[in-house]
């Protein structure tokens, strides 16, 4: 038996260079590179034959989500805004590498008609659907209030709780009993920074809905779960999500030290999405490199 590796030393430690993009960002522009499982990750078939619909799946954590999904033998849908086609063609050539079907349903979410129409295309294109995965998200910050515009404060609800919202809407007309909504929080919803101010309640917001969902939903037999990332090593970061200053400090504030990568909270959401977790529904789960959620 080899000896199991120490997490604090795993990964990248700060300090990192400072490298601005523009929003929404792209895995290429990162460095260093992010992993998200593209070597690592190993599947033992727990979502063997499973449909998935993953939105901000071409990067971070969604990306780690999808070549997760694949390599446990789920078929994927990822969505993503258009400008992103390079990176979520990286992560279709990952699924089909698994040997699954991948879906790509490119657009818009801040729009209602959009993302009903997402749902009915990942719905036709795979033949069902058993997991859905809320996972794309806006995140800007900003150092006061007055510095947050009402097209900021709108875009910012809009991404990550309308959207949430009219998707898991739109799903929930198709999932049966076994089904699986996974949405994707953040440690935020606990532990607000003053430089979110728009984005920070949103994350409660997520949180405070699968709570209630969960209950609505739990005696269909469908399951609806959130993830609570700490800092983690992807686009939304450097794109607009923190000063440039906070990046080259990134994860530091951890106990561990350093961010987490997108690979090391895939398993989650795959625990999440299989039968393995039947008993759990209404739960927030955590991977904070020991940042406390209480
Ligand atoms: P990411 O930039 O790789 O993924 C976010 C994705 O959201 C983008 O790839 C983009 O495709 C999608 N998106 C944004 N606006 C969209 C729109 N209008 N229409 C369609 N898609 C849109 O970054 P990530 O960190 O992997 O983010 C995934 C989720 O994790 C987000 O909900 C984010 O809030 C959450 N989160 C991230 C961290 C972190 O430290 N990275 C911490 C806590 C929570
Ligand atoms: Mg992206």
């Amino acid at each position: 038996m080899s000896q199991p590796p120490d997490p604090t030393t795993l990964y990248p430690q700060p300090p990192f260079p400072r490298q601005p993009q523009d929003a929404p960002g792209s895995v290429h522009e990162m460095n260093p590179r992010p992993d998200h499982g593209e070597t690592s990750y190993q599947g033992t078939g727990r979502l063997q034959g499973r449909k998935a619909l993953i939105t901000g799946g071409d990067s971070g954590i969604g990306r780690a989500v999808a070549i997760a999904f694949a390599r446990e033998g789920a078929d994927v849908a990822i969505n993503y805004l258009p400008r992103e086609e390079e990176d979520a063609r990286e992560v279709v050539q990952l699924i089909e590498a698994a040997g699954r079907r991948a879906v790509t349903l490119p657009g818009d979410i801040q729009d209602e008609e959009f993302c009903t129409q997402l749902v009915t295309q990942a719905v036709e294109q795979l033949g069902g659907l058993d997991i859905l995965v809320n996972n794309a998200g806006k995140q800007t910050a900003q150092a006061s209030i007055q510095d947050i515009s009402t097209e900021q404060f709108d875009a910012t609800f809009k991404t990550n709780v309308y959207a949430l919202f009219w998707i898991t809407k739109a799903a929930l007309r198709h999932l049966k009993a076994g089904a699986s909504i996974i949405n994707t929080s953040s440690i935020q919803a606990k532990q607000p920074s003053p430089k979110l101010l728009d984005y920070a309640p949103t994350k409660a917001a997520i949180l405070a809905f699968t709570e209630a969902l969960a209950q609505q939903v739990a005696a269909q037999g469908i399951r609806v779960n959130a993830v609570a990332p700490g800092p983690f090593w992807t686009p939304l970061q450097p794109s607009g999500g923190q000063p440039q200053d906070k990046i080259e400090t990134f994860g530091s504030e951890t106990p561990m030290g350093r961010p987490g990568q997108p690979a090391e909270i895939a398993p989650l959401y795959v625990f999440l999405a299989s039968s393995e977790s039947s008993y759990s529904t209404g739960g927030l789960f955590g991977s904070t490199g020991g940042l406390l959620l209480g």
